[in-house]
């Protein structure tokens, strides 16, 4: 079958093709769905998916955001007190100013800040509809999803861009006891360790700062590291508190120790080979996050064996699947903490250059 023409002045990528060979082409009485047809698709609205619909829109292109929960639902999900270490004007995106009374914004005046980035921008955003599936046909891709409703839908779009982060894959332990109810990989705020034995797992800020939060709280806070010195990216003002609190044992630090089991009332740990046991109400694991590439690889976009990163061309942001583009965290490799907001976001720029670039030569 061939394509429909496009009539002059008639945008291309609103023509519904019928060459689709897509492996769910008809509903179950066989009628060909419902489609949305878009030039272009980004899956989550995070600070750079964000930004990427942004830069698209500055060049004429009207994207459309899909994102499982609410806009940045990452930095929603982050400790309910935090403070970025980044300052506000590293995380301006679309040239919107991010202007804060203090030296680095807090979580809340983040939030509040890309709120207005999403609206005065006028990005289209379809919140609380998670992309289940992307498939490739002949030369557009189909894309379904499904809203918290249980209502589902389907897309067409000639390019897709994945912007789907790291935040909802944390790093696992892998420990047996790991999927008991007192497990986190989340701290949002202190108060409900009050009185608790508490452990905290991780070298980074988010359990240096949880670990100083719950003792402050009350919390009878052991910290679990694997390492045998402190991470050199603990933030410069949070480091000599977190210092002073472990040296005067207020709260108590493990080196060069790793969880090998959690029960329910206590923790099984090997300290250089040698077993010990705490007692323990709650874990907090805290030891980062890592991009989930399966939306990628799905569409067969490779994975580079050494860096861990998926492949694609750093001056336009396109991976080996024609037409596939990928922004922010999603395209680091195994240090997922390379790519952050700060770079990250100058992904969309590139990448809507390029789509752009491509538009004209269709037109
Ligand atoms: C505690 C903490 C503090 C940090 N502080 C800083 C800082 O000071 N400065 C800095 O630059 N960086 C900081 N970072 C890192 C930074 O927040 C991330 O690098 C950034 O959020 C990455 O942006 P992103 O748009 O790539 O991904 P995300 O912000 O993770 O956004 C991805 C979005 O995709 C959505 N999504 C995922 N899968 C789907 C799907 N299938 N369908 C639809 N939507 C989907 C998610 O819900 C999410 O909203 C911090 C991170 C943490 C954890």
């Amino acid at each position: 079958m061939g394509h429909r023409r496009c009539e002059p002045g008639q945008n291309p990528l609103r023509l519904v093709v019928e060459d689709f060979s897509f492996s769910r082409d008809r509903n179950t009485t066989g009628e060909l769905e419902d489609l949305s047809v878009e030039q272009v698709i980004i899956v989550g609205a995070g600070p750079c998916g964000l930004a990427a619909a942004v830069e698209l829109r500055k060049r004429g292109i009207d994207p459309l955001l899909i994102e499982k929960g609410c806009v940045v639902n990452s930095i929603y999900g982050y400790p309910i007190n935090m403070v970025f270490f980044s300052t506000s004007e590293r995380l301006e995106i679309g040239d919107v100013p991010f202007i804060v009374p203090g030296e680095k914004p807090s979580r809340e005046e983040a939030l509040s800040y890309y709120r207005t980035v999403a609206q005065r921008t006028g990005v289209r955003i379809h919140t609380y509809e998670e992309v289940e599936t992307v498939e490739k046909g002949a030369d557009r891709f189909r894309v379904w999803t499904v809203k918290r409703t249980g209502e589902r839908k389907t897309y067409e779009a000639r390019y897709i861009v994945v912007a789907t982060g790291y935040f909802d894959n944390p790093n696992y332990l892998d420990v047996p006891g790991e999927e008991l109810e007192k497990v986190t990989h989340y701290y949002r705020e202190a108060h409900p360790y009050q009185g608790q034995k508490v452990a905290i797992i991780g070298g980074n800020n988010n359990a240096v700062e949880a670990a100083l939060a719950i003792e402050r709280a009350g919390g009878e806070v052991t910290w679990i590291y694997r390492r045998a010195d402190y991470s050199p990216s603990i933030k410069a003002w949070v480091r000599p508190v977190f210092e002073s609190i472990i040296n005067r044992g207020v709260i108590k630090a493990m080196w060069t120790t790793e969880v090998k089991r959690i029960e329910t009332d206590r923790l099984v740990l090997l300290q250089e080979g040698r077993e010990v046991v705490i007692e323990n109400d709650a874990v907090l694991a805290l030891t980062g996050y890592r991009p989930n590439r399966r939306l990628l690889t799905s569409l067969g976009v490779q994975i580079n064996e050494d860096s861990g990163e998926p492949v694609f061309n750093p001056e336009t942001m396109e991976t080996n699947v024609a037409d596939m583009f990928i922004a922010g965290v999603i395209a680091a490799g195994n240090n997922a903490n390379a790519i952050f907001i700060e770079n990250g976001r100058d992904h969309g720029a590139v990448l809507a250059a390029n789509i752009e670039e491509r538009l004209k030569k269709l037109s």
